[in-house]
């Protein structure tokens, strides 16, 4: 196939990221008659001036020769899935990921791996069991000629994410991640999805559900960190990856419980958005944290069912937490992850009207602990600002990162294990046996050391450890 023209000043962004190591192995490659291309990520985001993660590259060389080849010139190689081609390099200290032309077939359902592969010497076939354009741009590494096969350039300029062939049913029903992968590419560039690539994924979006959780929850975590992967925080990118997600039918089949707050109106005091909506742009609002993005997008969860049972919303704070769990537990998320948001979701009607006393919140803070205590914080401003009623400060998140700051540099205790004295101590000084008592005086004296960090030494905390305990023995 003949190479498209592209500028020379575009070329050269593409040449710059090539490692010299490189070379080393397009010249092995060229020596056995063929060409090494990088292609993929490499080629896609450096056409856009944008940085890139991870080099992959191909040619016709079978795994096992590639294999030889490299042991032969000592470099190291990691067989990474040979029955797919794909062989990992080590070459100084980058690496490569070789993949060898190849065309894929799919047995009936969405699962990811093909049932069959079979090599192939040629980049254009290559090109086409690969899943959208702008991903199938091959760079010819030593004669910096360009291979677009499926429109790759036009795309990239259109800012297009298309799939790879004419009909794009194909390639989404082969592989039904292809569907999160389109949403996640659109998300993270901020490219629209080409009208029948969007039919076709609307159409067969039921082929998730072949897909492993653990593999959705990858592409979820990608989608809610769009923004990052390239550049500033920015509360578009997230939401336009999470809109898609649900204009595809996507949500209905990995977060079916969103979708009851479809529709579901909130005092329009407070909110411009349906429950749904809400939890959208919440989650686009929330800092790039992989557990706050996550806990906004399930803060309100179970509204709509505590409305549906009460007629009101009061408690889907705690019923939203558990549920939140249970969501989290189906993707597999894992069990920090799922704590931290768990705690985010429960907590997030805390102090709603800015009413406790500085002393009530460091006590609070004190029991939670800061990094918790900061969530809540963060979580309040996405919420708010996720509302599409308010911009700007929030006052009570305001307030708290003030208090927690005061804290921190009082020297304040954030847990029992701050506390300058052991349970020992309290036995000892106290002549009390182990047991339920002195767990109570302990949390008594973080209580006390929140609001008067400097009582927190051990002599000032024998002296507390009297006070609150004055008919025992010492
Ligand atoms: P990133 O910048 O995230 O690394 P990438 O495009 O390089 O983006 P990879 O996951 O590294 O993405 O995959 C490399 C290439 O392999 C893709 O560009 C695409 O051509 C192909 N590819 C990866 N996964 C699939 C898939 N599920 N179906 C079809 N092609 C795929
Ligand atoms: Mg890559």
């Amino acid at each position: 196939m003949q190479p498209v023209l592209i500028g020379k000043e575009k070329l050269e962004v593409v040449r710059s990221h090539i490692p010299q190591e490189l070379y080393l192995l397009a010249e092995l490659v060229s020596l056995e008659g063929a060409r090494l291309y990088a292609v993929g990520g490499l080629v896609r985001s450096s056409l856009l001036g944008l940085p890139i993660s991870d080099i992959d590259i191909c040619s016709a060389i079978l795994p096992e020769r590639m294999i030889a080849l490299c042991r032969e010139k000592g470099f190291t190689v990691v067989p990474k899935g040979i029955d797919f081609g794909m062989v990992e390099v080590h070459i100084g200290g980058e690496s490569f990921e070789h993949t060898t032309f190849r065309s894929d077939s799919y047995a009936e359902g969405g699962a990811h791996r093909p049932s069959e592969v079979r090599f192939s010497s040629s980049a254009e076939e290559d090109a086409f069991r690969r899943d959208f354009s702008v991903n199938a741009m091959y760079f010819d590494i030593l004669s910096g000629e360009v291979l677009d096969p499926t429109g790759g350039l036009a795309d990239l300029e259109a800012g297009l994410i298309r799939t790879t062939s004419p009909d794009p049913r194909t390639v989404l029903a082969d592989d039904g991640l292809r569907i999160m992968r389109l949403v996640r590419f659109a998300a993270e560039l901020g490219f629209d999805i080409e009208p029948a690539s969007m039919a076709a994924a609307r159409e067969l979006v039921s082929n998730l559900a072949d897909i492993s959780a653990e593999r959705i929850r990858d592409e979820l975590n990608k989608i809610l960190l769009a923004d990052v992967k390239y550049g500033e925080r920015s509360a578009e990118r997230v939401l336009h990856g999470l809109t898609l997600l649900r204009e595809v039918g996507a949500l209905g089949v990995i977060l079916p419980e969103l979708l009851e707050g479809e529709g579901l109106e909130q005092k329009k005091e407070y909110h411009r958005y349906d429950v749904l909506r809400h939890a959208l742009h919440a989650a686009s609002e929330a800092v790039p944290a992989l557990p706050l993005r996550l806990a906004a997008l399930l803060h309100d969860v179970a509204k709509p069912r505590v409305f549906a049972e009460t007629g009101k919303m009061h408690g889907h704070d705690v019923v939203g937490a558990e549920l939140a769990r249970e969501i989290l537990r189906r993707l597999r998320y894992d069990n920090k992850t799922i704590d931290r948001v768990v705690f985010i979701v429960h907590h997030h009607m805390y102090d709603l009207d800015n009413a406790a006393k500085d002393s009530t919140l460091r006590r609070t803070f004190a029991r939670w602990g800061y990094e918790r205590s900061l969530d809540i914080a963060e979580i309040r401003i996405a919420d708010v600002h996720g509302s599409g009623v308010i911009t700007g400060k929030v006052a009570t998140a305001e307030r708290w990162k003030r208090i927690l700051a005061e804290m921190k540099r009082e020297n304040a205790p954030f847990s029992e294990n701050d506390l300058n004295c052991s349970g020992a101590d309290i036995i000892e000084w106290l002549g009390i046996p182990p047991g339920p008592a002195v767990a109570d005086i302990k949390r008594r004296m973080l209580a006390h050391c929140a609001v008067h960090p400097r009582d927190n030494t051990k002599e000032g905390l024998k002296r507390l450890a009297f006070d609150i305990c004055p008919k025992s023995g010492g």
